[in-house]
């Protein structure tokens, strides 16, 4: 039985049209666009599932700081806010804003690693792994072996296994082990969260062997929802308390705001107390994002991440977007549809393996359903698979991708429930004709990053 929608915690005082178009007009859309849904004008897409990242819808509270931002090129009272904010929440001595996670990344791993240096992960998303693979480093991702199975219900999915981290530790030594880094919530692995024993598991790891521990904090708000209603001794923490302690065990972190600060652009380094190494960082940020006060970022950017943090913090906003996600879940459990469950905290991940058991991997199953998706309803979302993953570098060869995901990400504060009940019924709806949909074949590649922009046709 489908749970019961959380109900919104505002109401809605600006709109922004979206139309429909007819099914004919799709189809001849997807065709024009080379079966790419990243070559789809927005205009043309009914309920945009692409990411969640800076998708969000801002508030009236943000509105007006955009309104009174400071555009000091130094010294701006803006960047001040954003200090307070970040020092209060995290609990670290050094915010340092930038414009976005990835620039956050290059600020802070081109100072940690090197040739021959690793860096071992929960998960890199792949922002991530590329800035490990720029300064020279190597990514090893580290999860536990249950985050490889979408039916295996477990209330920490995300974790790291700190068995297997010793382990790489040992065998590459220490002193080769550029940073540790764990990923909250694991994002690649469907969103799922991370609980604080095993956080500080692996910081104890990381202390006794002289590494430092970063944390890829994206999603660090709806990590700490989901440890306090899952993780024994949390549940009358609040979510603040929750957030400081679990920073509280790492020494950096890097953080996109775009997902739980709920905004449009903007990014954060933070250094617990390391005054040595955060002149190092405002030093990087100088050089590749601008001048420390600003980080790349508009005055009123910075305005509206200050209050965008605290926001994305509220327990009542927290409730109604985990319970969004999860009421859509529910609807694909009576479906008998399977996806990463239990459902991650930014959306739900549909294994489109045994949706279309008949699409091998290297015919591209997540994407097929990716765009029968949007002629069926003109929802766009993306494919988190084989298409994403591409070629071996060295033999060409297609590479096997341990999931075979179409991803529903879903934007903080903009769907309704009647949207909702429009993505499990256009799931539905595709899973009674599944044994007819065909998989594709990609005509032209880059060779980098090919899904954002491969052509592909129906086979
Ligand atoms: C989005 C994201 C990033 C990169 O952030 P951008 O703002 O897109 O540059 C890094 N890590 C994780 C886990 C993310 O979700």
């Amino acid at each position: 039985m489908a749970i019961k929608y959380t109900p919104e915690p505002f109401r809605i005082k600006m709109v922004e049209t979206i139309k429909m178009l007819s099914s004919e007009e799709r189809v001849a859309r997807i065709k024009e666009a080379k079966y790419n849904l990243f070559s789809l004008r927005s205009d043309d897409v009914y309920i945009d599932l692409l990411t969640d990242s800076g998708t969000n819808a801002m508030s009236q509270d943000q509105w007006a700081g955009v309104m009174i931002g400071d555009e000091a090129y130094a010294g701006g009272r803006s960047y001040f806010r954003v200090l307070e904010a970040g020092q209060d929440i995290f609990g670290y001595k050094f915010i340092q804003p930038v414009h976005q996670g990835r620039a956050a990344e290059k600020v802070i791993y081109s100072l940690l690693l090197e040739k021959g240096k690793y860096s071992i992960s929960n998960m890199h998303f792949d922002t991530t792994r590329a800035h490990v693979e720029l300064a020279g480093g190597r990514a090893i991702d580290c999860n536990i072996k249950e985050a490889e199975d979408p039916k295996i219900r477990i209330p920490f999915k995300g974790n790291m296994d700190n068995k297997k981290l010793e382990a790489l530790i040992n065998e590459h030594g220490a002193k080769n082990i550029g940073v540790v880094i764990t990923t909250i919530t694991n994002n690649s692995a469907g969103g799922q969260p991370v609980s604080i024993a095993n956080i500080k598991e692996t910081s104890e790891i990381c202390k006794k062997h002289g590494i430092k521990l970063c944390i890829d904090a994206a999603r660090f708000a709806e990590n700490a929802y989901f440890i306090k209603h899952r993780e024994e001794g949390y549940a009358n923490k609040s979510i603040k308390e929750i957030i400081r302690e679990v920073f509280s065990y790492a020494d950096y972190f890097t953080l996109s705001a775009k997902k739980d600060a709920i905004i449009n652009m903007g990014g954060l380094v933070g250094v617990k107390d390391d005054a040595e190494f955060f002149q190092l960082c405002k030093g990087n940020t100088i050089s590749y994002e601008g001048f420390i006060t600003y980080g790349g970022l508009s005055g009123r950017d910075l305005e509206a991440l200050a209050i965008g943090l605290n926001e994305g913090v509220n327990e009542d906003f927290l409730k109604y977007r985990i319970g969004q996600v999860e009421y859509l879940a529910s609807l694909l459990d009576d479906a008998g549809i399977i996806y990463q469950s239990p459902a991650g905290g930014h959306g739900v991940f549909i294994d489109a393996r045994s949706m279309f058991p008949h699409i091998p991997y290297n015919e591209f199953p997540a994407q097929a359903l990716a765009i029968e998706l949007y002629k069926e309803a003109g929802i766009r979302t993306c494919d988190i698979g084989s298409y994403m993953l591409g070629n071996d570098p060295d033999t060409g060869e297609q590479l096997k991708s341990t999931f075979e995901f179409t991803r529903f990400a879903i934007p903080r504060r903009v769907y309704t429930q009647a949207h909702f009940d429009i993505m499990a019924e256009a799931l539905i709806a595709i899973k009674k004709r599944a044994g007819q949909v065909k998989g594709y074949k990609i005509l032209w590649e880059p060779p980098v990053l090919r899904h954002f922009q491969a052509h592909l046709q129906p086979l």
